[in-house]
């Protein structure tokens, strides 16, 4: 390991976002721990994150834990487990008051309480009408609570190391030593020799053509750790938020919705009134997305292209607000002051002026509802047993605990993030005391490196960026709102044809400093992985529930298809198995009876 760099800490967290952040706060009180990200931390996607998050406050009108818990259950489609959505609803409230003493910037009712807004799938249980359970801090929520844990964590002298891009992980047996990681700036490699690692490096929606995603939500954690013997869990859910930007994907944040905003078909229709008519526009997004997919393909969308119109114009918001008997209205100034960063981008990017005009959209692929799974800690799991991996975590997006099932309701991400980010970065800390730093195996990091040589010197003839698009295109095609038996067929085979053209891959810069055109490609890898796990674990689920509609089986199976898919990496190929859903809390006793969602 003679080119090697060894540093040495407790732990190490993978990633700066919210979950990055909150667990390292956490485990710094207790144990000597480092922050990895291959990001300076404040551009984390976790900073683009817009309209809310969501806790049970009750500050304008009544709410409960209990019917944020329920929602959430509904909204997964019965996917999710009981005992983590309880944690989460119960915790999101002293956790959101907690970011507020850190000195969050929330909005503010005029009585001083923290300002909350409408959003898909949060309801009055009794009246079914949607309830303000949405904290905010303007369209800029996420930004906020980057920026305030991070400046925690700097007053908590919390060590980071940016700009370093992990690559592997250090197992032996079922023990963690360790991760690998390259110095971007140097392409040095490095050890970090550690008792624990926890893995919050965000999501994946770069699989994808049109999405919300940053560049650098490529799945690293997910795939580094599907390398190495963890399975994946529930992976073929994956969210297609309703309201991307045409053909650009940037996000225009359900609080557009949930400040009175609605969609409109090339009839002048609010066709959301047809498909969900107690809800409407604030129907979860899987309802959302499949209605605007249906509207296409039934000739009215606008100009008869691919999109349809979020209008918030204040006419039209007026309008359908006296229609559904509320007291409230809009003018422009309440959308430059609630959604500034929205009038913003649209301006910019679109020539529209959202007080005047309405705004095209079509879905764009948003969030991971799967990803590794961990217990209430975060403690990584190892089959369908539950049997955990002595000091490995996972936390954010990356993981999946479950609180999101088969579809995940808007700011809940959030939550999940501060929540169990949290809980994890506690437990870490308290297993750090008693666990011992175990030795690093000979050539910890050869592997990898022989990897990386593998790519600099391959003299190949396929692009990169073919192969991206190649990706990314039958993802689009095959594995979208809608799939079918046949549809996957087509995506499988082109990702394996993939896979061996990624055999042959070019390489250009064969430099060692900030070689993104390198470490991009390796990113790829993990993308090209996480794809396939996506398209084999929805091949196999032959029903449709939450985000997963196939059109050759419409309908939820509870009777085949209640239960949590494993997807594990094989020699050749992809394995797959089976894990109980947790429908009863036994400590609270409550239990859960799917029914079918009616919005
Ligand atoms: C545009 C947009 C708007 C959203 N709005 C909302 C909202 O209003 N409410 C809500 O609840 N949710 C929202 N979401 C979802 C939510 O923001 C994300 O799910 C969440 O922020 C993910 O946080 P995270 O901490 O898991 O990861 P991220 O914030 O994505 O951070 C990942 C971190 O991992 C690091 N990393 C990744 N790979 C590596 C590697 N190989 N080596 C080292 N470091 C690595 C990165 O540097 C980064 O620091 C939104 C998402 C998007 C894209």
């Amino acid at each position: 390991m003679a080119d090697v760099k060894i540093h040495t800490y407790d732990a190490v967290i993978i990633g700066a976002g919210g979950a990055g952040l909150m667990a390292a706060l956490y485990a710094s009180r207790k144990a000597n721990v480092a922050v990895i990200s291959k990001l300076y931390p404040t551009r984390s996607h976790t900073g683009a994150a817009q309209g809310g998050i969501g806790a049970a406050l009750g500050n304008m009108e009544e709410d409960h834990w209990r019917w944020h818990a329920y929602d959430t259950m509904k909204g997964s489609d019965f996917l999710a487990d009981a005992d983590a959505i309880h944690k989460l609803c119960q915790e999101a409230i002293p956790t959101v008051i907690e970011l507020e003493y850190m000195g969050l910037p929330f909005d503010r009712f005029p009585n001083g309480t923290i300002s909350q807004r409408r959003f898909g799938g949060h309801t009055n249980n009794d009246t079914g009408k949607p309830v303000m359970r949405a904290c905010h801090a303007a369209d800029r929520t996420g930004h906020m609570i980057l920026q305030t844990l991070y400046q925690q964590c700097i007053k908590n002298n919390v060590n980071f190391l940016d700009e370093f891009h992990v690559v592997d992980l250090i197992r032996v047996d079922d023990t963690v030593r360790g991760v690998v990681a390259i110095e971007i700036a140097t392409g040095e490699f490095h050890i970090f020799h550690s008792k624990a690692v926890l893995f919050a490096t965000g999501g994946w929606g770069r699989c994808w053509e049109v999405t919300s995603n940053a560049h650098s939500l490529t799945g690293d954690g997910t795939a580094i750790c599907l390398r190495r013997n963890i399975p994946l869990q529930d992976m073929e859910f994956f969210q297609f938020h309703p309201t991307g930007i045409f053909k650009l994907g940037i996000l225009i944040t359900e609080g557009v919705r949930g400040e009175g905003g609605v969609l409109i078909n090339k009839d002048g229709e609010r066709f959301m009134e047809r498909y969900a008519p107690n809800i409407k526009d604030l129907a979860s997004r899987d309802v959302v997305s499949r209605a605007i997919y249906l509207e296409v393909q039934a000739g009215r969308g606008i100009n008869g292209q691919n999109y349809v119109h979020l209008d918030i114009t204040p006419d039209t918001v007026n309008h359908y607000l006296e229609q559904d008997g509320e007291d409230r209205r809009i003018d422009r100034e309440y959308i430059e002051t609630k959604l500034p960063d929205i009038a913003d981008f649209t301006r910019t990017y679109l020539g529209v002026d959202p007080a005047l005009e309405p705004m095209p959209v079509q879905p764009t692929a948003h969030y991971g509802m799967g990803g590794i799974p961990t217990d209430l800690d975060g403690r990584v799991l190892l089959d369908a047993q539950k049997s955990v991996l002595p000091g490995l975590y996972a936390a954010g997006e990356v993981a999946c605990v479950s609180v999101h099932g088969g579809n995940r309701l808007g700011t809940n991400s959030l939550t999940d993030l501060v929540v169990f980010g949290k809980l994890s970065g506690s437990h870490m800390a308290d297993y750090c005391q008693s666990a011992e730093l175990l030795p690093l195996p000979d050539d910890a990091a050869g592997e990898i490196m022989a990897e990386f040589e593998r790519l600099r010197n391959s003299n190949g003839q396929v692009k990169p960026h073919l192969v991206r698009q190649k990706m990314q295109a039958t993802m689009t095609k095959n594995v979208s709102v809608f799939r079918t038996h046949d549809t996957m067929s087509e995506a499988i085979s082109d990702l394996e044809e993939l896979r061996d053209a990624y055999l042959n891959i070019q390489v250009e810069d064969k430099g060692k400093q900030f070689n993104t055109d390198l470490l991009e490609t390796w990113e790829l890898g993990c993308l090209l992985e996480l794809s396939e796990v996506t398209a084999v674990s929805a091949q196999a689920r032959e029903e449709s529930r939450g985000a997963h509609a196939r059109d050759d089986y419409p309908e939820r199976d509870d009777e085949r298809w209640l239960k949590h898919t494993l997807c594990y990496k094989e020699t050749e190929g992809y394995r797959l198995d089976y894990k109980d859903v947790v429908l009863k809390d036994d400590q609270l006793d409550i239990e859960y009876i799917p029914k079918p969602r009616v919005y």
